[in-house]
């Protein structure tokens, strides 16, 4: 069914790079057999799922949205990857996103936009719009995105769906393509708070192939979201974020949040506003770190290893090989961001610019521990705005970074953060998001008090 639905609606929602047919029905096939020899591989087996193109697949091409990559085929899977294969679960294919999940609108993908499913015209958030758009567009029930600064939460606001970006640490890395690795993070994207939490627990826990994961045990985040449903939220306190108000916030986003806080009181929560002060820095601190790291993960492409390679007819040297394919492999975001980065990492500059971005990450990090002290989770709208026009920011970078105002300051952290359905927007008519931020391996709260919500 999900695969006649792509096939009606994927040439004008373009939420996929690739689709893998044989695959996801020979995937579909075993697990009918084993749910009908009554051993099923876990609660999701048979159930579909959709992958952000970031994410290795050995048998299906990893092109992170960029000419660099295409036709890539990973010689391995990445652990996320593994993991949903173990479940029984039916990958479908792999999602759109803006080039190297550099981006908040899908329109920095070498492969066409991704449109948004409640309106065509619009953008499904970044970078991962092809995740988001395929539950949207019920091309998928579930799928699986990546979060550097937003890339989960605010796709998941504008297209009226349920993103989670787990705590750092907390979902492996190992195979999933970096772009800034202290702050990446793989997480599930679902249309249900509980379908989210049962994904979540197929993905996370620790690997020890990736040194950053966490060596715990995975918060009890499906056990909170069935304990959540009962609707009480007596005795948990939440703190709405002064900060993420005000100019710039579209005054039918701020009316859909101030009424999820007044349900949120309702259900017995108890409501305080809290301030972070340091938030007003998230995004510049964020915008050296992310560049930098950036600027170092990506030299791997360079002609020699990977995918494209331009100009490579024995007349060229290495360098000037590297060079012509570096050119006219990455798009002008990608660009944009290696500059930024070589820039505000080189000698001279290092401590003015990331010395200093690091400092701030630190107060931001403080500014959450203060607050966590007060508080259970703290809320704020996900986005300033619903979904924008197509275009309308292309030529604006500032504009279009401030789509993660509010996201950015948990990936900082490295804390965790889930951003659900909200209403609609009393101005045009379209989705809002909730978000719920918690302590790093608290991650059970976003599911306990957005399931109540929901
Ligand atoms: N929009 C942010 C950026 O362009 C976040 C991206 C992400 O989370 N991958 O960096």
């Amino acid at each position: 069914a999900h695969l006649d639905r792509i096939d009606a609606v994927d040439t004008a929602v373009n939420a996929f790079l690739h689709v893998d047919v044989e695959g996801a029905l020979e995937a579909a096939r075993r697990a009918d057999a084993d749910r009908a020899a009554g051993t099923p591989a876990s609660p999701l087996a048979g159930v579909p799922v959709a992958v952000k193109d970031v994410l290795t697949t050995s048998d299906m091409p990893t092109t992170c949205g960029s000419k660099m990559l295409e036709g890539w085929v990973p010689p391995y899977d990445a652990t996320v990857t593994r993991r949903l294969r173990e479940a029984g679960m039916v990958l479908l294919g792999k999602t759109n996103m803006d080039e190297f999940a550099m981006g908040s609108s899908t329109e920095n993908s070498a492969y066409g936009p991704t449109r948004n499913p409640w309106d065509l015209d619009r953008i499904p958030g970044g970078s991962g719009g092809g995740s988001a758009a395929a539950l949207a567009a019920f091309e998928a029930p579930l799928s699986i995105g990546t979060d550097t600064g937003g890339s989960i939460r605010q796709p998941g606001a504008v297209t009226g769906t349920v993103g989670v970006k787990p705590t750092y640490g907390g979902v492996s890395r190992y195979g999933l393509v970096a772009f800034s690795s202290s702050l990446d993070q793989a997480g599930p994207c679902a249309r249900t708070v509980l379908d989210a939490a049962l994904l979540h627990e197929v993905m996370a826990g620790s690997d020890p192939m990736d040194s950053t994961s966490i060596d715990a045990p995975v918060p009890p985040v499906v056990a909170a979201a069935r304990d959540g449903a009962a609707g009480d939220l007596a005795g948990v306190r939440v703190g709405v974020v002064r900060e993420f108000s005000g100019e710039g916030y579209q005054p039918g986003v701020q009316r859909a949040f101030d009424a999820a806080v007044q349900q949120l009181t309702a259900l017995g929560a108890e409501v305080v506003e809290v301030s972070c002060p340091h938030f007003d820095y998230a995004l510049g601190a964020y915008y050296l770190i992310a560049p930098s790291e950036c600027s170092s993960n990506l030299a791997r492409f360079d002609a020699m290893r990977y995918g494209l390679r331009i100009g490579d007819d024995g007349s060229r040297s290495a360098e000037e090989v590297m060079s012509l394919t570096r050119e006219s492999g990455f798009g002008p975001e990608v660009k944009r961001r290696i500059m930024l980065g070589t820039y505000a990492l080189s000698s001279g500059y290092y401590d003015a610019y990331y010395g200093q971005a690091q400092k701030v990450r630190t107060l931001i990090t403080r500014d959450f521990g203060a607050a966590f002290e007060q508080v259970d989770v703290l809320v704020s709208p996900t986005t300033p705005t619903t979904a924008f026009p197509i275009g309308d920011r292309v030529d604006d970078p500032l504009a279009m970074y401030r789509a993660d105002l509010c996201t950015i300051p948990s990936n900082l952290a490295g804390n965790a953060a889930m951003s659900l359905p909200c209403g609609l927007s009393d101005e045009d008519g379209l989705p809002v998001g909730l978000q719920i931020m918690a302590p790093p391996m608290a991650d059970d709260r976003l599911y306990r008090v957005g399931a109540a919500y929901e």
